[in-house]
């Protein structure tokens, strides 16, 4: 099945928003996504965030995220480095002002991959952005993802999926729903979407 644009933007056509804001439950395949795109189309700027969780085998410090501590993630809140930062499910992140202001003044686009609470920050903020909402087929589906990438024990895949929950929830808020099914669909609308193409 092809990726399902579903829901009107609020945003018209010509507006051209150059902040594309992609949220969904964890598991639903957010990362992959959006790592699918950026290998055909590395001119998309993906905001790298802070993150007091630590690092999964294979993720690198600057590239996927900078892991803080807590008193560095403190500093970043209270100097109002952050654009937004949320809790989420243990762990605190957040999104670097400065490099996604230096890059929306030069009028490239920008995606951040952030959670719920922080794209609600982002509405408030920028009510300009475009906000994306990454759905899963199924539920059962989105169990199978979480539970299949083996990268959390199971206290936490539960702590997720209770997050997951409010977030499926959500979804009316978002300008758009983009349905995970295939990862090249999904990666071809998203593109679409920043206009970058
Ligand atoms: P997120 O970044 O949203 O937390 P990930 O990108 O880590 O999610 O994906 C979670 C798991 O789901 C990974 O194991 C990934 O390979 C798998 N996955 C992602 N998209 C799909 C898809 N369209 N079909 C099947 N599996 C997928
Ligand atoms: P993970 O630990 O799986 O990498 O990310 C957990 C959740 O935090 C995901 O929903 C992800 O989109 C979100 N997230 C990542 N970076 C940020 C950020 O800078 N701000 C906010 N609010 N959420 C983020």
């Amino acid at each position: 099945m092809a990726a399902t644009p579903r829901g009107t933007s609020p945003v018209p056509p010509d507006a051209r928003p150059r902040l594309t804001v992609l949220s969904g439950p964890s598991g639903v395949g957010k990362s992959t996504v959006v790592a699918h795109m950026r290998k055909e189309h590395p001119e998309v700027w993906l905001s790298v965030s802070a993150t007091t969780r630590k690092p999964r085998p294979g993720e690198q410090h600057g590239v996927h995220y900078f892991f803080v501590g807590d008193e560095e993630m403190d500093k970043l809140i209270a100097n109002g480095e952050l654009l937004e930062w949320a809790e989420f499910a243990g762990n605190r992140y957040g999104t670097p002002r400065t490099a996604v202001l230096e890059r929306l003044e030069a009028g490239e686009p920008v995606l951040l991959e952030i959670d719920l609470q922080g794209a609600r920050q982002v509405r408030e903020s920028m009510p300009e952005a475009r906000l994306v909402f990454l759905a899963p087929p199924s539920w059962e589906e989105l169990v199978r993802r979480l539970t299949g990438r083996g990268t959390e024990p199971p206290e936490v895949i539960e702590r997720r999926l209770a997050a997951a929950r409010v977030e499926l929830a959500a979804e009316p808020e978002f300008d758009q729903t983009l349905v995970n099914t295939s990862v090249e669909d999904v990666a071809r609308e998203l593109l679409a979407l920043t206009n970058v193409v």
